[in-house]
């Protein structure tokens, strides 16, 4: 973090009776990660701070310490909205534009309350007191043990604090293989292992948690992978009967797409559900090299992220949103071929 953001950042904090924590819709290891690490120091300070996510986590992160604090905007509106209103600063964790907290945003948009930014996503909104953004880094939760780090906070790392930090950097970086990986990524790293960390257990607790039903919905996704060799493109359909026939729960999907991107020779790949509550598809992009789904993903789908990792969404149904993505694709020839 800017030194400069030092000062105020102190001084927001010392001003604020109530702190809420929120991050983006549909969280992930880093969102959730990143959210209990900066609970659990800014409460080592006798803050009151409350986690409010727009809705549920994936059951492979709820072993994370203080996960049961969090509290569900969709399931506990009245309770959450309450919160809000009655917050003096808002943190908000790994997004960059508050209609990624869907059904929050409004009552977000409409707080008093100071807000401050800690994300890695390209192009942040200016809504925030401080907007602490790094695209170059791998996860806010690395940007969170920085931010500690800048406020002179690397003694209160506890294990638990440690834990939730190594979680959202492992998830967002692959395991520490994406280009985002740093130098200073493994050396906060391997701060946080000497701090006690169990990182075998933590690796296991995320990756070895899979049901039957799990892998069977893997092997459904892979028999419909698709490949368009001449543009290095692969892509995956999953339909909403076909995630029910194996009872997929949140969470089931995510890593999926990166067996298309595991393809020899493949520049692009993409995976698009069909949701199960909202009559939307989703979509997950990635990316090898230059080629940026972040730019691709916000002029043709709505969405945004990363350059090599973005999400996206279209109201069409799945075969016309499939139309639609290889109808589009021969634009971008040059760069994928
Ligand atoms: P995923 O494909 O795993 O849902 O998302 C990939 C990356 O893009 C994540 O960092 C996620 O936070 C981000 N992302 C997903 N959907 C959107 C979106 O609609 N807009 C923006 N700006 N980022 C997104
Ligand atoms: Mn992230």
């Amino acid at each position: 973090m800017e030194p400069k953001y030092k000062k105020r950042t102190e001084k927001l904090l010392q001003s604020s009776e109530n702190i809420v924590i929120t991050c983006h819709k549909g969280p992930d290891g880093d969102a959730i990660g990143s959210s209990l690490a900066l609970y659990l120091f800014l409460k080592k300070q006798g803050k009151n701070v409350t986690i409010i996510v727009p809705d549920d986590f994936p059951p492979f992160l709820k072993w994370l310490p203080k996960s049961e604090k969090i509290i569900l905007h969709d399931s506990n509106t009245l309770e959450a909205n309450s919160i809000i209103s009655k917050s003096d600063l808002i943190f908000t964790l790994d997004f960059n534009s508050l209609h990624r907290t869907g059904d929050m945003e409004e009552e977000l948009h409409n707080s008093n309350a100071k807000f401050i930014m800690i994300d890695h996503h390209q192009q942040p909104d200016d809504y925030a007191e401080i907007t602490y953004s790094d695209t170059s880094i791998c996860s806010t939760c690395q940007m969170v043990y920085h931010f500690i780090e800048a406020l002179d906070g690397l003694k209160l790392i506890d294990t638990d604090i440690a834990n939730c930090i190594y979680t959202g950097i492992m998830t967002d970086t692959g395991s520490f293989r994406f280009r985002s990986t740093t130098s200073t990524t493994h050396r906060v790293i391997a701060n946080l292992i000497d701090i006690g960390i169990d990182n075998a257990k933590i690796h296991q607790n995320v990756y070895d948690s899979n049901s039957y039903n799990r892998l069977q919905l893997l092997g459904k996704s892979l028999t419909n992978l698709k490949v368009i060799p001449e543009l290095n493109t692969a892509y995956i359909s999953l339909s909403k009967d076909e995630q029910n026939e194996f009872n997929a729960q949140k969470g089931d999907t995510e890593g999926v797409v990166n067996y298309a991107l595991s393809l020899q020779g493949i520049k692009l790949a993409a995976i698009f559900k069909e949701d199960q509550n909202n009559k939307l598809i989703k979509i997950s992009f990635r990316s090898k090299g230059d080629f940026s789904v972040n730019e691709f993903s916000r002029k043709h789908f709505n969405g945004g992220g990363h350059t090599n990792a973005a999400g996206g969404a279209s109201k069409l149904s799945l075969n016309e949103t499939l139309d639609k993505f290889i109808s589009i694709l021969p634009k971008y020839t040059k760069e994928l071929s």
